[in-house]
């Protein structure tokens, strides 16, 4: 029999015991402006040599947003992408305001499936990602009440989708039971549709 574990897709604490949170390395847009950003080409195949157990590259991504620099962030975003298709490696995507630049990308760098992590849209918006074969990730703002779209979303998509605690503190247990009620379906079922997802998409892609 498989074993299933609760599975925190993007993370920026420390994993907790028995969960799996797949090894990844990135520039987040927030630092496109740093001086690391300048040489991402000596920085990752420094970091690539030395954790030879990468398994996705992220969180990268796109921020109107933020202040850093927009062609900056344009230029790194590209370079991740290069070096997840050489790598074959899925992408654990950042994108605030900025789907209809980050559908262009897809254009050009499709062949590796993508996370979109944090994600808080409307079903059609998850629903037009899914079928680029970027895949939603939901946090800790689906707990909150008071966010009836990304709560409806998450009721009613169909898609596979992934589970996430980002800089949140709320435990992903809580994440999970909150899907699960929200879904109608229970902890064990939703654990193991993830995991099988998880794998069908490590699987083809991580190698
Ligand atoms: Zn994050």
């Amino acid at each position: 029999m498989e074993e299933y574990h609760l599975i925190d897709i993007h993370t920026h604490g420390e994993t907790a015991e028995g969960v799996i949170t797949p090894r990844s390395f990135a520039i987040h847009p927030f630092d496109a402006d740093k001086e690391l950003s300048k040489n991402f080409q000596q920085f990752s195949d420094r970091y690539l040599a030395k954790f030879k157990e990468v398994q996705t590259i992220g969180e990268c991504g796109l921020d109107k947003v933020c202040s850093s620099d927009w062609h900056r962030q344009l230029e790194l975003f590209d370079w991740h992408l290069q070096i997840a298709e050489q790598l074959q490696k899925t992408v654990i995507i950042h994108c605030v305001r900025a789907i209809d630049v980050l559908l262009s990308f897809r254009k050009t760098y499709a062949s590796t499936p993508w996370v979109f992590h944090g994600f808080t849209g409307s079903l059609s918006t998850a629903e037009q990602l899914t079928k680029a074969n970027i895949f939603p990730s939901f946090g800790a703002a689906i707990i909150d009440n008071r966010r009836i779209k990304v709560r409806d979303t998450l009721a009613r998509l169909q898609q596979p989708f992934f589970l996430e605690t980002d800089t949140s503190s709320i435990a992903i247990e809580k994440i999970y039971q909150e899907t699960a009620d929200l879904r109608k379906t229970t902890i064990p079922e939703l654990i193991s549709t993830i995991n099988k997802f998880y794998n069908s998409l490590f699987e083809s892609a991580n190698k």
